[in-house]
């Protein structure tokens, strides 16, 4: 355990220093107020600010699950503010996206590729890869119909059946009162994927769907409530994506709660089946994967059912799942928060801890803590993510 805290210790310390988040004050409409959460229960036409910050940041949590995030980014803040100025205030009436499909779909498709001119040659260098492979549409389509549609589309459509359900009174803040419906961040992320009736099923993964919780509850104070452990710092699991994946594995934090051999049963890591015949890890698999040494340290299992019970309310746990134990360390250590958590993994993974065998060790301040680096080089040149 002590290995584990010391690697948390030095990622909480890294997302301190480089908080991550979209750049709201870059999009044209926010940019007078985005800073100011004091202002954000004003209305701004047909709904409020805090309501259509949660519409924005939904469509980029499902769009962010692409290869580049800094890309995705961009795509998004110039696409609506290309939007907007021609008066298309699709955050404000989700309708008008629908309504002027082929105008979003033009948008979308020169903004993408003024993006790529922007950024796929730095793209290929850090991930060894071709500049002409460089498409934030997701799993390699190049038909910019389904992506607008898809995953555009999804998250627009949620706040759209949403107003068009509420009371007069409830419009402007129709997304968000549908998110407080839930007891817990972590109960509102499942629900917004899972839900028979609005879920976005699978336009949105499990990541996606926690990396919206901690952008609402952790980066921006959204929905926050510290008088509410279900809406407090610790009420959603770390978005776990392949860059948390790498660094965690590599550091060796995952060795220490499960074997090797277990992970290879759990097909976390993929013998042979990385790029050129190395290793490699889908850091989903972890998910619900049991750590008995984990529930074998009274310390840590205490820590784990008050978290599990009182902050994510998901019911009192039989078991430890590796993908919480992080959340249990942060909790009893006091050493930091998910949110800050994920923002180191993200600085790390996207800065220095690369997907090949040359990433930038040097530099990382993780290098002091980690086991790939300092002692068991495999860890890094064996395995891809
Ligand atoms: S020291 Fe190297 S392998 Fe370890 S987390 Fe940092 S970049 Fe990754």
């Amino acid at each position: 355990m002590d290995h584990s805290l010391e690697i948390l210790k030095a990622i909480v310390q890294a997302g301190r220093e480089h908080q991550a988040g979209p750049p709201l004050s870059e999009v044209e409409i926010f940019q007078d107020w985005s800073d100011r959460p004091e202002t954000w229960d004003r209305r701004d036409g047909s709904c409020t600010r805090r309501e259509l910050l949660a519409r924005y940041l939904l469509v980029n949590a499902v769009l962010d699950q692409g290869p580049d995030t800094e890309g995705v980014r961009l795509l998004l803040t110039r696409v609506t503010n290309e939007l907007y100025r021609r008066e298309i205030r699709f955050l404000h009436e989700p309708h008008r996206f629908f309504q002027e499909l082929g105008i979003a779909i033009q948008q979308i498709d020169s903004v993408h590729d003024a993006i790529k001119h922007l950024r796929a040659e730095e793209w290929a260098r850090r991930n060894q890869s071709q500049p002409s492979k460089y498409s934030l549409f997701m799993e390699n389509a190049a038909q910019v119909l389904g992506y607008a549609v898809f995953r555009w589309g999804v998250p627009l459509a949620l706040p759209l059946i949403l107003v068009s359900e509420a009371s007069e009174e409830e419009r402007p803040q129709a997304l968000l009162n549908y998110l407080r419906t839930y007891p817990s961040a972590e109960r509102m992320s499942e629900q917004l994927k899972s839900h028979r009736r609005y879920g976005l099923g699978k336009a949105i993964g499990d990541k996606a769907a926690h990396l919206y919780a901690k952008w609402l509850i952790h980066s921006y104070p959204i929905l926050r409530d510290d008088h509410n452990p279900g809406w407090g710092a610790f009420s959603f699991e770390v978005p776990f994506d392949s860059n948390a994946g790498r660094v965690l594995w590599r550091t060796g934090f995952f060795l220490e709660w499960a074997d090797y051999q277990d992970y290879e049963s759990w097909s976390v890591v993929q013998t042979g089946k990385g790029k050129g015949g190395t290793h490699y890890i889908r850091v989903t698999n972890i998910r619900e994967k049991a750590s008995q040494r984990a529930q074998d340290i009274p310390q840590l299992w205490q820590a784990y059912r008050d978290i599990v019970t009182h902050h994510l309310r998901m019911g009192r746990p039989q078991k430890v799942q590796i993908q919480r134990i992080p959340l249990a360390l942060l909790y009893m250590s006091e050493i930091g928060t998910p949110g800050e958590l994920d923002d180191g993994l993200m600085y790390i993974g996207t800065q220095f801890c690369f997907n090949h065998d040359r990433p930038e060790c040097e530099e990382c301040p993780a290098q002091n803590v980690c086991r790939g680096y300092q002692e068991e080089r495999s860890l890094i040149t064996w395995y891809r993510t």
